[in-house]
């Protein structure tokens, strides 16, 4: 095997159409009894637990402005304790607060992507069955969902099984301690330990494209989110598509 590859999971293999985002408000209305509007608020590039945290934050103490944009790039879980913390939630009382949301999340994002189509972005399913059956290839996620969020987001599109390692926001808060954990399920798994460019980040946000900056990582960067190709360029990824439509140049730029 010769490459480690890493996929962000929303806007870059899928469109969820908001479901995630409906299932973590619906969530926190029902752990923290606050809601609100969304505002300038993104989602992309975040963790399950740090959307969580940023939310209840954002809804339920201190000034919005302040709190939007704070966050980009942490886990779910992240953003959960950091809001509990701002709130002056005892420390021992924080873990099991950001628990007891992902929990009831996970139990609503089934009913929400039940309602929804997840769109599979184009080229991503030529993409991914191709470096599936590529013997070279170790297939991954590296994602800010949390582990049954991935695998229920995914499910619907017949993709999720061609995943061989994962490292999820339930693994860190910290997106950028991803990688490494990444890294080391991978080596667990075939005795190889992937370094530097062997490895491949591809995701749509600035986060994405820095988490492994500190393991030298190849990143590879998309425009199917939020994010425009400018934006994405000013982040300089090894490589930059405005999509996977023409998922042949992808996968030479993965093999390259
Ligand atoms: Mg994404």
């Amino acid at each position: 095997m010769e490459r480690l590859v890493l996929f962000d999971i929303d806007c870059t293999l899928i469109d969820g159409h908001g479901a995630g985002g409906r299932a973590i408000m619906h969530a926190i209305k029902d752990v923290y009894g606050v809601e609100g509007e969304l505002g300038d608020y993104s989602f992309h590039g975040r963790t399950d637990p740090g959307i969580v945290r940023d939310l209840a934050d954002l809804w339920g103490a201190g000034d919005p402005e302040a709190i939007v944009g704070r966050y980009e790039g942490e886990t779910q879980p992240q953003v959960v304790h950091d809001l509990a913390a701002q709130l002056g939630t005892p420390d021992d009382m924080i873990d099991a607060l950001v628990d007891a949301c992902v929990a009831r999340y996970v139990e609503l994002i089934e009913e929400e992507v039940g309602k929804v189509r997840i769109e599979v972005l184009p080229g991503v399913r030529e993409l991914v069955t191709a470096l599936a059956g590529d013997r070279s290839v170790l297939l991954g996620l590296l994602t800010g969902n949390v582990t049954e969020g991935a695998r229920i987001k995914l499910a619907p599109t017949g993709l999720y099984s061609l995943f061989q390692v994962a490292a999820y926001g339930s693994d860190s808060a910290l997106r950028s301690e991803l990688p490494t954990v990444a890294v080391a399920r991978a080596e667990k798994l075939t005795g190889r330990r992937f370094a530097g460019k062997e490895i491949v980040v591809i995701g749509d946000t600035p986060a994405d494209i820095e988490c492994g900056a500190a393991l030298g990582v190849k990143a590879i960067a998309v425009a199917t989110g939020r994010h425009s190709l400018a934006e994405l360029a000013a982040h300089e990824p090894d490589y930059l598509f405005e999509d996977m439509s023409d998922w042949r140049a992808v996968y030479e730029a993965i093999l390259a």
